[in-house]
């Protein structure tokens, strides 16, 4: 595929970053080329228009997931909703609590802004572990959202990931890196 392609050319990877031993994928160049970026965006559009359900609503997950998920949401003409981490949404929240290598994070939304039982796409940039989008889908599930489809650029192959997601039948990634 073309479009697979021109986005894959613009992905870095960038041993021991943050620090030794891991290898990090620098999404980011994507959005530095207007080329690869809206072949981005074409491409994820293509695959949410395969889904056998409607999506209402794009939920995406700080910090990149609040890059590309807008623009999903305003191509399909829905709302998009921001996961936050803990301490950074004002008014009433909903939160989850995960494990982290050491130690735990929460993250966090706002309630009553869309229906319960509201179909959510849940995007984010990564799967790696599998420990953010689980907890993410846990924070749609408690507020009562359906996440009917859940949709990454890349999976990280290797890190049990896929395991740890619910619905695996609705998960969407457009890499594989192992
Ligand atoms: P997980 O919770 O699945 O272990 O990690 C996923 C989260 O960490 C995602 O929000 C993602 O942005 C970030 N992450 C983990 N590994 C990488 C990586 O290699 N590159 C980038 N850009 N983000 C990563």
């Amino acid at each position: 595929n073309e479009h697979l392609e021109i986005i894959r050319k613009s992905l870095k990877t960038c041993p021991n970053f943050p620090k030794n031993g891991i290898t990090f994928i620098d999404i980011l160049g994507i959005f530095s080329d207007p080329t690869a970026h809206r072949a981005l965006i074409d491409l994820i559009l293509t695959r949410i228009r395969k889904f056998d359900t409607k999506i209402d609503a794009v939920v995406g997950l700080e910090a990149r997931g609040f890059i590309f998920g807008p623009q999903i949401a305003l191509e399909l003409q829905v709302p998009f909703l921001p996961v936050r981490k803990h301490g950074k949404l004002p008014g009433k929240l909903v939160k989850v609590d995960y494990a982290l290598e050491y130690g735990t994070d929460t993250i966090e939304m706002q309630v009553d802004i869309l229906k319960s039982g509201t179909k959510i796409l849940l995007v984010d940039d990564i799967l790696a572990t599998g420990g953010t989008l689980s907890a993410a889908q846990k924070l749609c599930a408690k507020l009562g959202y359906d996440v009917s489809e859940t949709l990454v650029i890349i999976e990280l192959l290797g890190l049990g990931g896929r395991e740890k997601l619910a619905n695996i039948d609705h998960f969407t990634t457009l890499f594989q890196y192992s």
